[in-house]
């Protein structure tokens, strides 16, 4: 009879100290990694963050000015400070903010501070959706059928849909996070798509070019994980499906993915080593592509962490930011290809501060009231707050990603399914209602679902809208708040629903400040509101950034009348009552809270 062993090594780290740029779960993912190698730790955080779990997990923490991410997370001279005063000698920037900035990464790298990431000019290469096409195309990999040049009119947009048949997707050459992509399914959107599309690229990336692809009408989105290291080496790690979308942006991920020829998954690995080493890239890189009718096309590279690489660690067995670690600080890969296997199937679901209710998903920041974390063998909880923690509309919605694993998909869904009805998360809306809808759904299970399948196909209509915190105000004037306790009559327990006291309980919303428990009015959250007598009321605490009507303008049903951004994302307010805008109480750059009026329709 034989049995057999494995361990690895692993070898020490020579990082003393390293500064991680970021906020949230991937902050106290890379704090965890760098703790086991006897890595000291130093946070950053901005005025919201004092008491965020990353900074109770660090070493040492150093204040960022504002609460904002321009004024806190994305301040290069504060954060410059922070690393001088811990005399961090290497910087970690996760995913997001800084991490494919390149004059930030020079900058810090002029300090003797190694950037834990690709060298700038592979930044810079993959870092603008147009360049990196062509970096692709040279390195013999197609890209979407489109054109590789910025748009300067419209009416270029109108002949190539005339060309490429429509629907086609006008797309912002430095978006990000589905954002600064607009799908045009006619000539006559083209100009309100164009406007929006450089808006939103405008605000959050500061560059507004734009330019255009064929919008494929069934793809799966399916990425390579690469890994480089200063030696020469280039390894692929398998891919991620991360299909399930809305809003362009991703839901649940898994590894592999299901239904995808080996033969393609070998060539869709090679043409990302291949894109890797056009650009001279060292360290954790994906390369994205998507897949339709048994052809993949590249869509961008990006040169960071992914949120969803957990997905890739549990199928390969590698802790990817140990590997980010280790390369960074000049060791060699130590594995080639062929050492590479992956085993069983990981799914990870993103837990986002968002109400799914009707397939709307609307953001939903606020205060966690309350938080269990499921377990078991299998799951995996990478969280960037605990129940008291305030959920800002300042940053984004991710909470914490579920990741199950299991020897086949069959079990890692189960499992997945399981973790998710333990899991608790109240004060706010969550993904988590969506995503028990994907995992039971029979095309889902059957893998035949695609990047539109979410919203295309699938009912979300039987999830009940998020309802916040009802308050109420006692005969002596405290506010009481309605909670589900659990009681015990004769030895039996109940689930009892009872007034209690809002002192010491967290509020459902935050104030501007952060953490605050005060309460005055229920928030909303579900969509836009319209109260009687069409009264236009915000529903998320956000940023108005247009307002699309003024006084005395008419109005149908249905129509927008103010554009808010809350939480990285542009939403419609739009009305429900027809007639004539008598007032306008808001303009852009006002921010407001859930109830304010923004506009009153007579
Ligand atoms: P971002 O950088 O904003 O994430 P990507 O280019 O990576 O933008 O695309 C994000 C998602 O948008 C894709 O996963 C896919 O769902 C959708 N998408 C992007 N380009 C196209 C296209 N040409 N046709 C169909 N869907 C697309």
């Amino acid at each position: 009879m034989t049995f057999k062993f494995e361990t690895h090594e692993r070898r020490e780290a020579v990082f003393n100290k390293v500064l991680i740029a970021n906020r949230g779960e991937i902050a106290v993912r890379i704090i965890r990694t760098c703790r086991e190698l006897g890595i000291s730790t130093v946070a950053v955080y901005s005025q919201l963050d004092r008491d965020a779990l990353h900074v109770r997990l660090a070493d040492e923490a150093y204040a960022l000015p504002g609460e904002t991410a321009a004024d806190s997370y994305l301040n290069t001279e504060a954060i410059i400070r922070a690393i001088t005063e811990s005399k961090a000698d290497a910087l970690h920037p996760g995913y997001g903010f800084f991490s494919e900035n390149t004059d930030f990464a020079r900058a810090i790298t002029d300090l003797g501070v190694t950037f834990i990431g690709p060298p700038p000019e592979a930044i810079e290469i993959m870092g603008d959706k147009i360049s990196s096409r062509l970096a692709a195309e040279a390195a013999g990999v197609n890209g979407v059928p489109g054109r590789s040049e910025p748009v300067k009119d419209v009416s270029e947009i109108i002949s190539f849909g005339e060309e490429f048949g429509w629907p086609i997707a006008i797309k912002a050459a430095y978006g990000g996070g589905g954002r600064g992509m607009k799908v045009v399914s006619n000539p006559d959107n083209a100009q309100e798509s164009m406007d929006s599309a450089k808006r939103e690229a405008l605000g959050a990336f500061g560059r507004d070019e734009i330019y255009l692809e064929k919008y494929l009408d069934w793809p799966r989105h399916i990425e390579m994980q690469i890994f480089a290291d200063a030696h020469g080496n280039v390894v692929w790690l398998g891919e991620r499906d991360c299909s399930t979308q809305r809003r362009h942006q991703k839901l649940i991920e898994e590894s592999p993915a299901p239904n995808f020829p080996n033969e393609t998954r070998i060539k869709m690995g090679e043409a990302a080593v291949a894109v890797a080493k056009a650009c001279g890239y060292v360290n954790a890189g994906t390369v994205e592509f998507l897949f339709q009718d048994g052809e993949f096309y590249f869509l961008e590279m990006n040169t960071r962490l992914q949120v969803e690489h957990p997905v890739t660690e549990q199928v390969v067995g590698m802790d990817l930011v140990e590997l980010q670690l280790r390369v960074a600080q000049g060791e060699p890969l130590g594995f080639t290809q062929e050492d590479i296997s992956s085993s069983g199937h990981a799914f990870e679901c993103r837990i986002n501060a968002e109400d799914p209710s009707g397939g709307k998903f609307t953001p939903s920041p606020g205060a966690i009231t309350k938080w269990r974390a499921p377990g078991g063998y299998g799951v995996r909880l990478d969280a960037g707050y605990e129940a008291g923690d305030v959920i800002s509309q300042f940053y984004d919605n991710l909470i914490a990603k579920l990741i199950t694993w299991g020897p086949n998909r069959e079990v890692a869904r189960k499992k997945m399914l399981r973790a998710l009805d333990e899991m608790v998360v109240e004060g706010v809306a969550t993904t988590i209602p969506s995503h028990k809808a994907v995992l039971s759904n029979a095309e889902f299970i059957a893998g035949e679902h695609s990047t539109r399948w979410v919203e295309d196909r699938l009912d979300l209509s039987s999830i009940p809208p998020f309802k916040p915190d009802v308050t109420q105000i006692g005969d002596d004037g405290s506010t009481k708040v309605l909670r589900d306790v659990d009681a015990e009559v004769d030895g039996r327990r109940y689930r009892v629903k009872l007034w209690l006291p809002t002192q010491g309980v967290p509020s459902g919303t935050s104030s501007k400040s952060g953490g605050s428990t005060k309460r005055s009015k229920p928030s909303h959250s579900g969509g836009p509101i319209s109260v009687s007598s069409g009264t236009i009321t915000v529903p998320m605490q956000g940023t108005v950034v247009k307002v699309h009507v003024k006084e005395g303008d008419s109005v149908e049903i249905g129509q927008t009348v103010v554009t808010l951004e809350a939480m990285k994302m542009e939403n419609a307010i739009t009305t429900d009552t027809a007639g004539t805008v008598k007032e306008v109480r808001v303009a852009s750059g006002d921010a407001v809270g859930p109830g304010d009026v923004l506009v009153v329709i007579g």
